[in-house]
């Protein structure tokens, strides 16, 4: 399947929260504490409506990434079904668990900064699958845009 299957442009308000993640996860990086500087947003009709750092040694749980926060933000007063047709964006290319949170909660629209070639390891656990074999396995598909603002942001995962 091409890479370029369920590729989209992202909206000037997804680039906005974008820009706005990157900046809270260069703060982050420079509080030199334990966590990861990974920042990602949730957007439903075009509006942010959840923000969600990585909290996985604030919570030692290893399944709390930035996009799993900020979608259960995101849902926290909503039906989960909210989810359905909304975007997220993250600093960082989503891993594989993230990616199949996206599906399951039906999130429409993907939009990260650096991109998985450019970044450390350690950040995914199955080097062989690519977003765009999530994109194309989808039950509900998903388009994703990135790298977008990579170079914005690559300095802090390029370990
Ligand atoms: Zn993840």
């Amino acid at each position: 399947m091409p890479d370029d299957d369920h590729r989209i442009e992202p909206t000037e308000h997804e680039l906005g929260a974008l820009g706005h993640a990157i900046r809270r996860a260069f703060e982050i990086s420079e509080m030199h504490d334990d966590r990861a500087p990974i920042v990602a947003a949730v957007l439903i009709d075009g509006e942010v409506v959840a923000w969600g750092d990585n909290e996985v040694h604030v919570a030692n749980d290893p399944s709390r990434h930035a996009e799993i926060v900020a979608m259960a933000n995101a849902v926290a007063d909503q039906p989960e079904d909210a989810l359905r047709g909304a975007a997220l964006v993250t600093t960082l290319q989503p891993c594989e668990m993230c990616l199949g949170a996206i599906g399951m909660a039906g999130i429409a629209r993907v939009i990260f900064a650096a991109s998985k070639g450019n970044v450390g390891e350690g950040y995914f656990a199955y080097p062989d699958l690519s977003l765009a074999d999530f994109a194309g396995a989808a039950k509900r598909p998903f388009g994703w845009a990135g790298p977008v603002m990579e170079a914005d942001v690559l300095r802090l995962y390029a370990d």
